[in-house]
């Protein structure tokens, strides 16, 4: 029996994948999750635990951000729900001039709240926290792969200045040694760094259970700030309070069948050695050029004439993925915009010539390109189905035979697009 027929939990995404990865966290642990693309006109999807709304605000322009954030906000608690999620990436993408500080606090204005945690941990894909500063595996944020990412380069590791870097409160720390000491030493400090003057605090965080801990320490605040980690410890905790039964079947989708595809506009180092074992398995791949886009050359047909027979064999692979150094000489050449704009309108047209050449499960591989493919195919909300890997579920576009699997760019094993076309959930 529904307890509850209101979402408990609203949550605003800055981008697509990111939107996918926090609620295949939330489904996972038995929350019906649904995701909505944009702000919708009318009332959310019936039945549905927990609501995300998956935005494009990134890299957007601060203000622009805080807008659709608020809109978003605004309309999760018409909805119904009682606490409120912020989730950004677990590389903690941004720039000095946001947009994560400008909308954590906006939307802690708008709550009446003066104080969140900010915590982008995801220990099972290597993300973890100490003394503040972010790894990735075992390097520091800075010295990874994130230095070289096309729109967000990340180079500075240490979280706290990161985030009071735009941030107008007071960004603090909410030590390791604390968390570890568990719920009630965790909030004493939450009170204290209140008291103190603290609006945003890093929450150091090496495992799940560290993550369970900060969920149920942070119970009472309105809004959390964080990647999709902290979502884990949430479904027990509101089921303990009352408020949801968990569902085991929570993952279920339909079947669909038909053609498969991967799209790649992502040039992370993990989806770069995604194409490269795809393409030398002698798996069907097509690379297409920014530089051939810019001087109006026919890309998008060409890839769609060179997939359409090649879709009944098997999957096809179409990217756009290039090398630290070749994407650099691109923007260069190009600009960083304009180079990511055009790459993205093209997958985007891609994928809807492929979904109308009979293509029913799209791989797409990129956060911003995600988004772009996902408003190009006029999906409004997503089932979200079972985890091909952590933090990337399988999806249905709601009443259309159609799944997609939205991969963040740093997530996935070597092998993630074969696997992710094998696994069961994509059928
Ligand atoms: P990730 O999830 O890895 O961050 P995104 O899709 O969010 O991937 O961002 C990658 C950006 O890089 C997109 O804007 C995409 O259009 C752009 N891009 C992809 N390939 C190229 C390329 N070859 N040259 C220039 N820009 C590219």
């Amino acid at each position: 029996m529904r307890l509850q027929p209101a979402p408990v939990l609203g949550v605003v995404a800055d981008d697509f994948t990111g939107a996918t990865d926090v609620a295949s966290m939330l489904v996972r642990a038995g929350m019906r999750t649904v995701q909505v693309i944009g702000v919708p006109e009318g009332a959310p999807p019936a039945g549905a635990d927990a609501v995300v709304v998956a935005l494009k605000s990134r890299t957007t322009p601060a203000a622009d951000a805080v807008r659709e954030s608020l809109a978003a906000l605004q309309w999760l608690r018409g909805a119904g729900a009682r606490q409120f999620y912020f989730k950004y990436c677990s590389t903690f993408d941004s720039t000095p001039q946001g947009n994560i500080g400008p909308v954590a606090e906006a939307m802690m204005d708008s709550l009446g709240t003066d104080f969140t945690i900010a915590c982008p941990a995801f220990p099972e894909n290597g993300r973890t926290i100490f003394r503040g500063h972010l790894f990735v595996g075992d390097q520091l944020l800075s010295d990874s792969g994130m230095r070289d990412h096309p729109l967000t380069p990340m180079t500075d590791a240490n979280l706290v200045r990161v985030l009071q870097a735009q941030s107008r409160g007071k960004v603090g720390l909410l030590r390791y040694d604390t968390v570890r000491a568990g719920v009630e030493a965790t909030r004493a400090r939450i009170a204290a760094l209140r008291a103190d003057g603290v609006r945003l605090a890093v929450a150091d965080t090496i495992d799940n259970d560290d993550l369970r801990t900060l969920a149920e320490a942070c119970a009472e605040l309105p809004l959390l700030t964080a990647g999709s980690g902290v979502a884990l410890g949430l479904p027990a905790l509101y089921a303990r309070q009352g408020w949801l039964a968990l569902d085991a079947q929570a993952a279920a989708l339909d079947t669909v069948g038909g053609a498969a595809a991967v799209l790649s506009g992502s040039c992370s180092v993990a989806t770069n050695a995604q194409v490269a074992r795809w393409r030398d398995a002698g798996r069907p791949h097509l690379q297409i050029e920014p530089r051939a886009l810019a001087r109006g050359e026919p890309v998008v047909a060409q890839a769609l004439q060179w997939a359409r027979p090649l879709l009944a064999s098997g999957p096809v692979l179409i990217s756009a993925t290039a090398t630290p150094e070749a994407l650099r000489a691109v923007q260069a050449e190009l600009g960083v915009a304009r180079a990511g704009e055009l790459v993205e309108h093209a997958l985007a047209g891609i994928a809807s010539g492929l979904v109308a050449a009979g293509v029913r499960q799209l791989v797409v591989a990129g956060g911003e390109t995600s988004g772009a493919v996902v408003q190009a195919l006029g999906v409004r909300t997503l089932r979200i189905g079972p985890a091909i890997c952590p933090g990337v579920p399988w999806t249905q576009a709601d009443g259309r035979p159609l799944k997609l699997a939205l991969k963040s760019g740093n997530f996935g094993g070597p092998d993630f697009f074969a696997e992710a076309l094998t696994h069961e959930g994509g059928r």
